[in-house]
């Protein structure tokens, strides 16, 4: 599931200081919160999104990965600690060669489909994560194909589930509260983690550099084994990882 900044603030901030990094997400939180309400909720009616349960969100080739908030890594690693692995896409590296990422991902079986999906169904439905429950409903920027940036509300709009299907006020408000709220938790853990980073940074006198981060990740994708730091309530755990840590 697409959970992280999305791909244009990513090569936003790519070449910007942590500073400038939290300022620009702190800036994308208040757009968020003053998004108006019943905009959203005329978005959600309108499409009329309903799901088929065909299960493909849950696979890797048409969402990416699953990228859990701090409070579902808590829960998943107090039932299957096995399934979490640091999320891809590191953020920022460091001198000494190891990544840094803002938090975890869920595992995908040798299928590429959750480790949780069983015969096209969620096992653990009741306890599915923050990102599970509110796809494929969003509120965030985004560039479409012809780059240009705008507010994004329903993901793969036309590629997946039904249309068009009668939703009453209180159902697009719930979606909407809800939606809202993932993407604050999104951005306030993205912002807690660079607050973090450049505090770790400047503590231990480590250095971003971009070449160096290149490098690197040419050599992760070739199949070395790296360090990635991951952040979680505060700190950051550190991890070995490969490309087949990610079923690559
Ligand atoms: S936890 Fe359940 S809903 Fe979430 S991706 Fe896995 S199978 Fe799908
Ligand atoms: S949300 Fe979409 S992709 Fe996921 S199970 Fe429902 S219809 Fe299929």
């Amino acid at each position: 599931m697409p959970a992280f900044l999305p791909d244009t603030m990513v090569e936003a901030t790519a070449t910007l200081s942590f500073d400038e990094q939290i300022d620009a997400l702190e800036q994308e939180r208040e757009e968020l919160l003053r998004f108006p309400e019943d905009e959203f909720i005329d978005v959600i009616r309108d499409v009329g999104f309903s799901c088929d349960c065909c299960g493909r969100c849950c696979t890797q080739e048409f969402n990416g990965h699953v990228f859990l908030l701090e409070e579902d890594t808590d829960r998943v690693r107090s039932f299957r600690p096995d399934v979490i692995i640091p999320a891809p896409d590191y953020d920022a590296c460091d001198r000494q060669g190891r990544f840094y990422v803002s938090g975890y991902a869920l595992r995908t079986g040798p299928e590429g489909s959750c480790v949780f999906l069983s015969g096209g169904r969620c096992s653990i439905y009741d306890r599915r994560f923050s990102i599970c429950r509110v796809y494929p409903y969003m509120l965030h920027r985004e560039a479409d194909e012809a780059g240009t940036i705008d507010w994004r509300q329903i993901g793969g709009l036309n590629e997946h589930g039904c249309y068009n299907t009668p939703l009453d006020e209180a159902e697009c408000t719930r979606i909407a509260r809800e939606t809202r709220a993932y993407e604050a938790a999104f951005l306030d853990q993205e912002i807690r983690f660079r607050r973090a980073l450049r505090d770790l940074f400047a503590r231990e006198g480590l250095r971003y550099v971009r070449r160096t981060y290149d490098l690197l990740m040419r050599d992760f994708r070739n199949g070395a084994e790296v360090e990635v730091r991951v952040f979680h309530r505060g700190r950051f755990e550190p991890h070995r990882v490969t490309r087949g840590t990610y079923g690559w």
